[in-house]
């Protein structure tokens, strides 16, 4: 049949379906987050390079406040793109 209403999805925000949210620094237990670790900052940035916020990262209010600090420390010391082009 061509009547395939299997397709028609709803418009809805639904972000991480099947992930768990939680905040992956408290689950490591890492006190401070290190800029010089680009590996993992590069995790919580977009393909643009812009910071993934905290609702979707699933990231605490700590952590998060600290890898914001981590990234643009980073940026500063040309560890970390500004804009991705
Ligand atoms: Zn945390």
């Amino acid at each position: 049949m061509s009547n395939d209403k299997a397709s028609t999805k709803p418009t809805k925000f639904v972000y991480s379906s099947g992930k768990k949210k939680y905040c992956i620094f408290c689950s490591e237990k890492v006190e401070y987050i290190d800029y010089k670790n680009v590996e993992k900052l590069r995790r919580f940035m977009t393909e643009k390079g812009k910071i993934i916020p905290r609702r979707i990262s699933g990231n605490c209010a700590r952590h998060q406040r600290q890898l914001s600090t981590a990234i643009k420390r980073a940026r500063y010391m040309a560890l970390l793109p500004y804009v991705v082009k």
